[in-house]
């Protein structure tokens, strides 16, 4: 089968998997890696009181993987209590302590991937490239966060003045912050969210998604350990109505990084803003609407296979996925029969074998979602391929990767978060309008480019509002560092993460004038 795995493209530093073997070997101890897993709430004092709720494995609902336990609002607020309490000597340690920390618990996760990924197969559905891809993410924003720290908190910065008076710069937390992970990305986008808000000096509760509340433990559980005080650093699962909403109208928390849906982002700027109390701040990154623009210089094969990594690996559940393909006309039929072709080699199917290209969506809401849009194609759209799902799929949420021919943009009024493509055909003097309809989505996360023409390649990236531009390549997977990601309009308020300018959001400045 065609292999869709990123994990080449997503690593820059972490463990070496040189070759099939070593995947071999960490499949294995993956897989001897599963136990029953808890997660409660980690606050100092809270009495845990909530029922514990079973938590079920997403290709096959009838294994359970784990229990976990709500916080109930007296453990919210008796977080919200220890956070301000620990705010003030967390942002006095030095930024290199702090970094160094962050580069401890790097370095524990790297020798535990086996154990992360096992979470991340059992409780989040993903393959195990997406595992080894999540555990490397994870590691790179502890390592980039920590470097960014020692690089812009390590000392205030000296400003000039008239003789007798010194200025400074310095920057320090900002108080509490409130994280509110995604569970597509549950150990690395959490962990990115944590580290940074961490590495700038404040006092953080970590709010995971409820699909992936074990994932979330289970990293809050090594950053303690590599030594973030537990005052410091809190877990706080729940459902989003209750914890998620009491923590952001809450005049304690002084910003929320949010990853995940734009309504939700609406939601939590506009609780922040009625409080009576400091304007909050919100970093969020949220969905997008991509598209992907292929001309007729473009490769056929490498169109096909960067088409099929962007809009299938992770069951589509990345928010940078391709949701829809602009293929100029000259070449559209061809591609499409080699894009049929290739969908029916994917292998769907249970994620912790070496063997599957696709793993299940994250659950049953999502799952009907992704059929509710399907019924809807069926009537508006033809059907290009539907892959073939094998019986391991029986008691899973999957659903078989699917390709429409759409007449245009139009036809698709929000993102379809799964594996979903969707292709629109485009004439030589169409551009513009191609790049005018992708814009007038109002997202602007990634976009595709694939193209042999220097001038098509730069109207289309100086045109188009999009937070990441990839050309002749897949769209997906950033790297850390590398490709600092994040987008713009109903995708999100940037800074980008895995960037230089992210660490400065979670910041407070601090100008100190002497007169010497
Ligand atoms: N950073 C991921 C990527 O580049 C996507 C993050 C997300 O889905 O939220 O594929």
């Amino acid at each position: 089968s065609p292999s869709i795995s990123t994990s080449d493209r997503n690593n820059s530093m972490g463990a070496n998997l040189a070759n099939d073997n070593d995947l071999r070997v960490l499949a294995e101890q993956v897989n001897a890696a599963v136990k029953p897993w808890r997660a409660a709430p980690l606050v100092p004092g809270a009495v845990i009181a909530s029922a514990a709720q079973d938590v079920s494995n997403p290709a096959d609902r009838r294994q359970i993987v784990g229990q976990w336990q709500p916080a109930d609002s007296a453990v919210v607020d008796k977080a919200l209590q220890n956070a301000v309490n620990a705010q003030p000597a967390w942002d006095r340690t030095p930024a290199a302590s702090r970094a160094a920390i962050l580069e401890h618990a790097a370095t524990l996760l790297e020798q535990r991937m086996p154990e992360y990924i096992a979470l991340c197969v059992k409780e989040a559905g993903k393959t195990l490239p997406d595992g080894v891809a999540e555990v490397r993410e994870a590691v790179d924003f502890l390592r980039y966060y920590a470097a960014q720290a020692r690089a812009q908190f390590g000392a205030a910065e000296k400003l000039p003045g008239p003789t007798g008076e010194s200025n400074e710069l310095q920057l320090h937390g900002r108080g509490v912050f409130v994280c509110i992970s995604p569970w597509n990305f549950p150990l690395a986008i959490f962990l990115g969210q944590v580290s940074a808000a961490l590495a700038a000096g404040n006092s953080v509760i970590a709010k995971p998604a409820e699909q992936t509340n074990l994932i979330g433990h289970a990293a809050v559980k090594l950053l303690h350990e590599a030594g973030i005080p537990e005052g410091v650093l809190q877990f706080l699962p729940g459902d989003g109505a209750t914890v998620g909403a009491a923590l952001t109208r809450d005049p304690r928390v002084a910003g929320v990084a949010f990853t995940g849906s734009t309504d939700t982002a609406r939601a939590i700027n506009r609780a922040l803003a009625a409080r009576d109390a400091a304007i909050g701040v919100l970093i969020a990154e949220t969905g997008g609407q991509n598209a992907f623009i292929a001309d007729s210089s473009a490769l056929p094969e490498q169109l096909v296979k960067d088409a099929i990594g962007s809009a299938f690996t992770s069951a589509g559940q990345r928010c940078s996925a391709a949701r829809v393909l602009f293929v100029q006309d000259d070449i559209a039929d061809k591609v499409m029969t080699m894009l049929a072709g290739a969908m029916d080699e994917l292998v769907i199917g249970d994620p912790g074998l070496l063997s599957t290209d696709v793993g299940p969506v994250i659950d049953a809401d999502a799952l009907k979602m992704l059929e509710d849009h399907a019924a809807r194609m069926a009537s508006e759209a033809r059907l290009i391929k539907q892959a073939p799902i094998g019986e391991a799929a029986a008691h899973g949420t999957f659903f078989a990767p699917r390709a429409w021919e759409l007449k245009s943009l139009d036809q698709l009024q929000k993102e379809i978060f799964g594996p979903a493509l969707h292709v629109v055909r485009w004439k030589a003097d169409q551009l513009d309008q191609v790049i005018d309809a992708i814009n007038a989505t109002g997202y602007g996360l990634t976009l595709g480019v694939h193209s042999r023409i220097d001038e098509t390649v730069d109207r289309i990236a100086a045109r188009v509002k999009v937070g990441n531009v990839y050309v002749n390549r897949n769209q997906i997977g950033a790297v850390v560092g590398v490709q600092p990601f994040g987008g713009q309009g109903l995708s999100g308020t940037g800074p980008k993460a895995g960037g230089p300018h992210y660490l400065p959001r979670f910041a407070t400045e601090k100008t100190v004038t002497v007169n010497t």
